[in-house]
């Protein structure tokens, strides 16, 4: 970093002396890692060019459909396109999901019936999806439960998927119809489940009950490693496209990709039976999704050059941070732990007040749809919310942990987390 940058942000956003001598000391170190990162990104670039050009995208697909959106060439050679990255028969991408929540709600509830059982095996699935099963402590109309499905869930064992356990239960219980795996941290304390641990699980339930549906939550995890879940034996995955694989251009969406009849069945609770997928006009953000799909693998990168980049600064801090600098990534997650509401909360406040977008709002803690704690969230973003672009947020209760994530750019996301370190040491 140059000598007038650093004047400049001490300067322009008061941080203080110790913030700048522990980044010189994080920048030097994090860099073996962010060469690590360089090769999948290139990689990734890769798979998503080529299966932009087999599907032959042109000017033409950026299509601007009205009414029912019949035949809409952009939408479906999307789908097409995502199958190709996804390696899988089918995908369904949609502005008309209007969040990750949604996607996954339109695959679970698509494809679960009266009496079959839904297996989460990561423990507590992430909070917006208590609703979807019916595990709020309120009265929940319009569950999976309220209309007779059931509902398991196993516990991590040292922060990893109990396999033993999960075989045992699903060979006790013959109602289980899917298995629920969820790649991300979450609001959890633990780290995202790598491709290649994915993999086993997916195995493993497999060879109790090869018919199992095995779907991965797939959120946060798009272009980290070289496969995706799909490519290791995933039927279906969701996802929300104001994450990585929106590219930080994608305006709202979700997706859902896997077996061609699980992806089916989920259209018809995106729309409704009969409809499916063959409907919805696109309202001219085709070429904003294509767009932003190409660019999402250098983006996906520069969140994660951010989110290690935090880790190590935070740790030199004397923070207890998940994953650690060195630790193999599958998601764009940083967790730190504060131990201290009030830290935690101007660790938030720092990374709005470092945002391209509403840097002069106070963020303050709410009760937001879906979740239950009050959550405080950092999103001063061009896309509201987006969580690809530089955002923390963090639910209130103990033990005060922020999770960090997004960036469109790294030097972005530095200049934000020199911001909100500053304001906690
Ligand atoms: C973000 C996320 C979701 C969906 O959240 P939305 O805000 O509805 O897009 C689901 N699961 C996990 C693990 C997530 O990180």
């Amino acid at each position: 970093m140059l000598d007038i940058t650093k004047e400049y942000l001490q300067k322009k956003y008061k941080i203080n002396s110790k913030t700048i001598g522990l980044y010189d000391i994080a920048i030097k170190d994090v860099q073996s890692e962010f060469e690590k990162l360089d090769e999948v990104r290139e990689y990734n670039q890769l798979k998503v060019l080529t299966a932009l050009q087999d599907e032959r995208i042109s000017e033409s697909h950026f299509t601007n459909s009205s009414g029912y959106g019949y035949g809409d060439i952009g939408r479906d050679s999307l789908d097409k396109v995502y199958a190709r990255i996804f390696n899988c028969e089918s995908a369904l991408v949609r502005p008309h999901f209007v969040n990750g929540t949604h996607a996954i709600g339109a695959a679970l509830f698509g494809n679960l019936r009266p009496n079959d059982t839904m297996l989460s095996v990561c423990g507590t699935p992430y909070d917006t999806l208590h609703n979807i099963i019916g595990i709020t402590n309120k009265k929940d109309i319009g569950s999976l439960k309220d209309f007779g499905v059931k509902y398991k869930q196993l516990e991590l064992n040292n922060s990893k998927v109990d396999i033993d356990l999960m075989k045992k239960t699903m060979i006790s219980d013959k109602s289980i119809k899917l298995v629920h795996i969820q790649r991300s941290t979450g609001y959890g304390w633990r780290k995202a489940l790598l491709i290649s641990e994915i993999e086993e699980i997916i195995k493993a339930a497999k060879s109790i009950n090869p018919n199992v549906i095995c779907f991965v939550d797939n959120c946060y995890g798009e272009f980290i490693e070289t496969t995706e879940p799909t490519d290791v034996g995933a039927d279906l995955v969701a996802g929300s496209l104001i994450k990585n694989i929106g590219g930080g251009i994608a305006p709202t969406g979700g997706y859902i990709a896997g077996k061609e009849e699980y992806v089916v069945q989920a259209s018809y609770r995106l729309t409704i039976p009969g409809i499916g997928g063959e409907c919805g006009s696109t309202f001219g953000v085709m070429r904003s999704l294509f767009q932003g799909l190409f660019l999402a693998p250098h983006v996906t990168m520069e969140a994660l050059k951010g989110a290690i980049f935090c880790a190590r600064i935070m740790e030199l801090a004397g923070f207890d941070v998940l994953p650690k600098y060195t630790d193999k990534r599958s998601d764009i997650i940083q967790a730190i732990k504060f131990g201290n509401k009030e830290m935690l909360i101007n660790f938030i406040k720092g990374i709005q007040a470092g945002s391209p977008i509403d840097s002069f709002a106070q963020c303050e803690p709410w009760d937001m749809p879906g979740y239950e704690d009050k959550v405080i969230m950092a999103a001063g973003a061009f896309i509201q919310g987006a969580s690809i672009e530089l955002s923390a947020d963090a639910p209130i209760r103990e033990p005060y942990i922020a999770y960090l994530q997004g960036g469109l750019t790294f030097d972005h996301a530095k200049i934000g987390i020199l911001i909100a370190l500053s304001k906690v040491i």
